[in-house]
């Protein structure tokens, strides 16, 4: 097996670190700037490069790095790598497609479960206020409402799709799939006992899922115009949210915006942003959006299941 030398140039589980050095790569974990990458890879003789979506492999980078050999994506989408310029210049790009999946769900699920009931406001606010206008701020977020029996619609319906239909079947939702390339999926519930159930879901289509959802979440890779912009907003049920934590840009931000305060939608959540990693003030100051900077993929146990797959796929890169 060979001995290679490999940069996580977004960071590693301390695990798969481990492992790799175990089998005798060197492993380099310190940030290099993106305008100092090229040199750093020629001067470490870096055979491996390993990215989340912070580090940009664009050809520009590729034209100047000689040792490389392999670009593994520690997540999902590969928008921040030009795949097929690797792929002419002989390096091979993998990624890890299933490894966060279950991670993203949850997180998803926890901006519902906040937004439903105003915690991305009540938390802003009772730090400031909570000690002097209690009752104030316990009338403002009454009349929250149950996500039972509402329709979460999902668009895009693959890894992660899937991973929120289950938890939204698990919390008695309904709900509306929209995926043009998928006409049916086949999802298994597998409970804590052992015991698990089976539930099939039929897709619709867009406009179903705009009309009739109470709550809609995406989970589309990175698309060159926006899957939900004004004339989709404007379909949508008064008093929707939308949540987005697949690509920045796939909701039109400034119609999100607009459908926020003129009180069409209730509120929204998003995990990405189209300009990463600055978004604008106006999105992050919103009274009506839960944020989060981009974790949908950082639990432990998604870092460390990535960083299994990273150590699986270098093993036979190096064999
Ligand atoms: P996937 O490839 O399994 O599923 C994506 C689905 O979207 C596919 O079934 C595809 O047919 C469908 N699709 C494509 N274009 C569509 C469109 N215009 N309308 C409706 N459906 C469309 O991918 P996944 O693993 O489920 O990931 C989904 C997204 O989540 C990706 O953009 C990925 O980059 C993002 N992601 C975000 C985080 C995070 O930290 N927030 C982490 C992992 C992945």
């Amino acid at each position: 097996m060979k001995k290679l030398n490999i940069l996580a140039n977004d960071g590693i589980a301390a695990s798969a670190r481990m492992q790799l050095e175990k089998e005798g790569h060197r492993v380099f974990t310190e940030k290099v700037e993106q305008e100092r990458l090229a040199d750093f890879i020629n001067e470490n003789n870096i055979q491996v490069l390993v990215v989340r979506s912070a580090t940009k492999v664009r050809k520009d980078l590729l034209d100047k790095v000689k040792p490389l050999g392999l670009i593994i994506r520690a997540g999902v989408g590969l928008d921040n790598i030009d795949t097929d310029y690797a792929a002419q210049k002989g390096i091979t790009v993998q990624n890890t497609p299933g490894a966060s999946s279950h991670s993203v769900a949850e997180l998803v699920m926890a901006h519902l479960l906040g937004g439903v009931r105003f915690l991305h406001q009540s938390n802003r606010e009772m730090p400031l206020r909570g000690d002097t206008d209690f009752k104030a701020l316990k009338k403002a977020y009454s009349g929250g409402t149950e996500v039972k029996g509402k329709t979460l619609g999902i668009i895009g319906f693959g890894r992660i799709g899937r991973e929120l239909a289950k938890m939204a079947i698990g919390l008695e939702m309904k709900v509306l799939a929209y995926d043009p390339f998928i006409d049916e999926a086949e999802l298994r519930l597998i409970f804590f006992d052992g015991q698990s159930a089976g539930f099939r879901i039929k897709t619709v289509t867009k406009e179903e899922v705009l009309k009739n959802a109470d709550f809609i979440s995406l989970h589309v890779p990175a698309q060159k115009e926006p899957v939900i912009g004004p004339k989709e907003m404007e379909i949508m049920k008064p008093g929707a949210a939308i949540i987005n934590a697949a690509r920045g840009g796939v909701v039109d931000e400034t119609a999100l915006i607009k459908a926020l305060d003129e009180g069409k939608l209730s509120f929204a959540a998003l995990d990405v942003f189209a300009d990463e990693p600055t978004p604008p003030v106006r999105l992050l100051m919103h009274p009506k959006l839960s944020l989060t900077p981009h974790t949908g993929a950082s639990t432990r146990e998604a870092q460390e299941r990535i960083g299994k797959e990273i150590v699986n796929k270098i093993k036979d890169f190096a064999s």
